[in-house]
């Protein structure tokens, strides 16, 4: 038998367990509508909040940047690899969230990474949320420092790890502005009072945040009013920028350390000259137009109240219908793909045990039959399928 048999045995059981992953093809770009199997159906599981993704004016800035500057960027950024372009992304970022400076990384997952291991080693202490992002709790793991897990939100717990912590060099809190598997909002305030009274440095994770929440769509940090009080803002443009890549903004000295250390800046090919360029197209459309984020905020209560939650405090567009086993999430995805709604089923280890779910994504550019349309299947399929 070949060394190789273990890859037939760990698929079988993953199956068996249901917990066997494979994707949809779509045939049609994003939007509120996308193609399956030659069927137009509902996507309620896009992070395209907006509906940027497939905006004309993204398509044409990325036309212009690839006319202009090709294809691909062709170096690391240290290297041959830093086109005006990217800076003036930086620069744009940076007036957007009101902060120093930024700094652009080819993905959400790669700035968490390099940026946690950068400012966190052996003699030091992270801490995160427990529902904190998959790319957050790896960057705690390789950092190299010590990692402590608090409850979901549970402020107490945070302050307890803080009280018994003195000892390390440096500090670290890091957690999602909103949960991206929940939708809730991290307690900032909480947090930030956490972090000053205790010395500890903050990071804060909007990749559902940005252009979603507060006034100018700058993330829960604006909406909750704390923005000043964060050492680290990091956030996507992979979300609801509609396009690809991660950045972090924080204070010059912050970004150029970053520059210097994060091994995910250092050891990868800048960021594809289209992707800038649409990304800078997305920031404007997010500046320019907040009735798309009031629309959004419209579908998300509509959503809602449709499955007979009440209207949330701060309504992100992210709703879960929570199933319980893994097997009753999958069986209600199948039977919403059949009934006209793309709403795949999110599993263990993305989300606890036992708490297998839809996670109903809203966008701003869905129509209110579409949404009343889907949440009346959901609701059917939970009579069938059973819910916890
Ligand atoms: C999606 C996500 C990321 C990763 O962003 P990408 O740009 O998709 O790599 C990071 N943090 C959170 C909370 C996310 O939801």
């Amino acid at each position: 038998m070949s060394e190789l048999h273990f890859l037939n045995e760990e698929l079988d059981k993953l199956k068996s367990d249901d917990l066997y992953r494979s994707m949809r093809t779509l045939t049609s770009g994003q939007g509120p509508l996308v193609e399956i199997d030659g069927r137009l159906v509902v996507c309620l599981c896009s992070n395209n909040y907006l509906g940027l993704a497939e905006r004309k004016e993204l398509r044409l800035a990325a036309i212009e940047a690839a006319k202009k500057y090709g294809t691909g960027a062709g170096a690391s950024r240290l290297i041959s690899g830093n086109l005006s372009l990217h800076e003036e992304l930086e620069e744009e970022l940076a007036s957007f969230k009101g902060s120093e400076a930024a700094l652009v990384f080819p993905t959400g997952y790669m700035a968490n990474l390099g940026t946690i291991c950068a400012l966190v080693e052996k003699e030091d202490l992270v801490i995160g949320d427990r529902l904190n992002h998959a790319s957050i709790i790896d960057a705690c793991r390789l950092s190299g420092a010590t990692f402590r897990v608090y409850p979901h939100k549970d402020m107490e717990a945070l302050e307890r790890i803080l009280l018994r912590s003195r000892e390390f060099r440096r500090r670290l809190i890091v957690t999602d502005a909103v949960f991206s598997m929940d939708g809730d909002v991290a307690p900032l305030r909480e947090i930030v009072e956490l972090a000053v009274k205790h010395v500890a440095i903050l990071m804060v994770d909007e990749a559902h945040g940005m252009g979603v929440l507060g006034e100018n769509g700058r993330g829960a940090s604006e909406e909750l009013g704390v923005e000043d009080r964060i050492d680290v803002n990091m956030g996507t443009l992979s979300k609801a920028a509609g396009c690809h890549g991660g950045y972090v903004s924080g204070r010059r000295e912050l970004i150029e350390l970053l520059k210097n250390k994060a091994r995910t800046f250092i050891y990868t090919t800048g960021m594809s000259p289209p992707v800038c360029g649409a990304a800078m197209a997305a920031l404007q459309i997010i500046r320019d137009e907040p009735d798309l984020r009031q629309r959004l905020k419209e579908n998300s209560q509509l959503v809602r109240r449709s499955l007979g939650y009440g209207d949330a405090e701060i309504p992100t567009p992210i709703i879960p219908v929570v199933v319980g086993e893994a097997s009753a999430a999958t069986e209600l995805s199948a039977f919403l793909l059949e009934s006209g709604t793309m709403l795949p089923a999110i599993r263990p280890p993305t989300v606890p045990v036992g708490t297998s779910r839809l996670r109903v994504s809203v966008m701003a550019t869905h129509t209110r039959e579409q949404l009343k349309g889907a949440c009346k299947q959901i609701k059917e399929g939970l009579t069938r399928f059973g819910s916890l």
